[in-house]
């Protein structure tokens, strides 16, 4: 068979970087699913080779020719407070490909055994946790938003001690970098600016070679990275997706969502929404997310700080005017992909009291937020039969009533066309999301029955989540009250 056409870079960086370590083999790996598209984009020739021979490599069972498996050393602020090392205490960097288009991807094998870097894990991953982020990734691509992706989840015949015995899994995942923010604190910390400089020349190379030009190269990253997260996080926001643990150790260099823990989307709309079992005090709710990026991008401006400037001074205020532009990125990012989901074409100055009054509608009267924007999207200009749908969402339907008279007022003014915009909010308001409920009742079944029929249907809908399905109605719909899932695990 051809080798996978490795190109490993980042274990050239040297060996303060990281902890060689091969996975450690499970009993009895088992195919659950490997992602034929992926594979195909990444040139790797395991793609339709077997389940067998899947399973076997992306367990960790056995080594693919060319693989380096390491352990990447990082450190993180978790919750605020600093952990000087944290690393890949269950993960292991199995090596990186080059895609067609020249694109550095790492390949990542989460639950493949225990590393320098495990403190007291057991280095193993439950398949509840593995089917999660296999839903919720792919789900995220789909939705185009930024993220790691999931390229096969294998289950082990072994089990995993957490609060009970569970079936464990491992994902295989793939990232444009697994460089974290807490990667640059790990030496930072350390006072090691030697290797600071040469991470920050690596992230260059691999990911952003355009910052190489710039007079400032690490003035540039940084500005670049600023950039990537306002515009995801963003993102996160239109969707209603809350990460659950943004430490900074779980937010990624390359700018894509990454360490799917106890992350969910909402139902019903409700502005300081928090699932994660671990964040008792709503750090990291959801309309605390965009705060939160800034200050983590606030430590990795700080560990970059000797990288800016030789004179400490400039280095501090170029690194300030760099943080300085993120609310404003933010903001601008957040209001351009609202006006596309509420269909406004042109830009006005109260586009934001509209859209913020409709949030804040949602948010009183508790209407599930995929599918307000959903109907909103069906609606004509002139009150019809479907405004009910989006009325009905509401728990009183006058105050989105009042709501609709305003928008079809601005819609008005700037002679909006109903099939144009329809089609346009369409494509931007999604039909499917990875609801809760439903990943909940994926893993209920793969866990406790062996049946992963539930989690291939469910992956199945979510690959075109803009479009409407037949007999896939029941996937659209939030969940009843016995099903609602109030907490989400991280699973470790
Ligand atoms: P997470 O919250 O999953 O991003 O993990 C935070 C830290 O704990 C990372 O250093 C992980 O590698 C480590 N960790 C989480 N679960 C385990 C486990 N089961 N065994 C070893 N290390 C773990
Ligand atoms: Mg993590």
């Amino acid at each position: 068979m051809k080798p996978i056409p490795f190109n490993n870079r980042y274990v050239q960086l040297g060996d303060d970087f990281y902890a060689r370590t091969d996975p450690e083999p499970v009993a009895d790996p088992g195919l659950v699913i490997f992602n034929d598209a992926l594979g195909n984009a990444l040139g790797l020739p395991d793609t339709g080779q077997g389940a067998e021979r899947c399973a076997a490599v992306f367990s960790g069972n056995s080594l693919p020719e060319g693989a380096e498996p390491v352990a990447m050393a990082y450190a993180g602020h978790q919750f605020g407070h600093f952990v000087p090392q944290l690393g890949d205490g269950r993960a292991l960097l199995l090596g990186q490909v080059e895609t067609a288009e020249g694109v550095n991807m790492d390949i990542h094998l989460k639950g493949s055994g225990r590393t320098a870097f495990s403190r007291n894990g057991d280095g193993r991953a439950a398949l509840g946790p593995v089917l999660r982020e296999y839903l919720v990734s792919e789900a995220m691509e789909k939705l185009g938003v930024p993220t790691t992706r999931a390229l096969a989840a294998i289950t082990t015949g072994e089990q995993v001690a957490r609060e009970q015995l569970l079936p464990g899994g491992v994902i295989t995942r793939v990232a444009r970098s697994f460089v974290r923010v807490g990667t640059f604190e790990y030496f930072a910390s350390r006072g090691d600016i030697a290797a600071v400089t040469k991470l920050a020349d690596y992230v260059i190379a691999c990911n952003y070679p355009a910052c190489r030009d710039s007079d400032n190269p690490y003035l540039a990253l940084l500005t670049t990275v600023i950039e990537r997260q306002a515009a995801l996080i963003a993102r996160w926001m239109q969707f209603g997706f809350i990460h659950g643990v943004m430490n900074t150790d779980n937010m990624s260099i390359a700018g894509e969502t990454i360490d799917y823990g106890p992350c969910a989307f909402m139902d019903h709309y409700s502005h300081d929404q928090v699932y994660s079992s671990i964040d008792r005090n709503g750090r990291y709710a959801y309309n605390n997310q965009p705060n939160i990026g800034l200050w983590n991008l606030t430590r990795l401006a700080e560990s970059l700080l000797p990288l800016l400037s030789e004179d400490r001074e400039a280095a501090v205020e170029s690194a300030k005017a760099a943080l300085g532009k993120y609310a404003g990125l933010y903001a601008t990012a957040w209001l351009d992909g609202m006006r596309t989901k509420t269909g406004l074409g042109s830009r006005q100055d109260d586009d934001r009291t509209l859209i913020n009054d409709l949030m804040e509608i949602m948010n009183t009267h508790q209407a599930d937020f995929t599918l307000t924007f959903h109907h909103l999207s069906g609606l004509t200009i002139e009150p019809a039969d479907s405004d009910r749908d989006l009325h009905d969402l509401f728990s009183d339907p006058g105050a989105i009533g009042e709501w609709t008279q305003r928008w079809r007022t601005r819609l008005q003014a700037e002679q909006s066309d109903d099939a144009g915009r329809q089609a346009s909010m369409q494509a931007a308001n999604p039909v499917f999301i990875p609801r809760n409920h439903r990943i909940e009742a994926a893993i209920r079944a793969a866990e406790d029955h062996g049946d992963f029929s539930v989690f291939h249907e469910l992956h199945t809908v979510l690959q075109n989540p803009y479009e409407r399905q037949p007999g896939a109605a029941g996937y659209m719909l939030p969940p009843e009250p016995d099903e609602v899932v109030h907490q989400t695990f991280c699973g470790t």
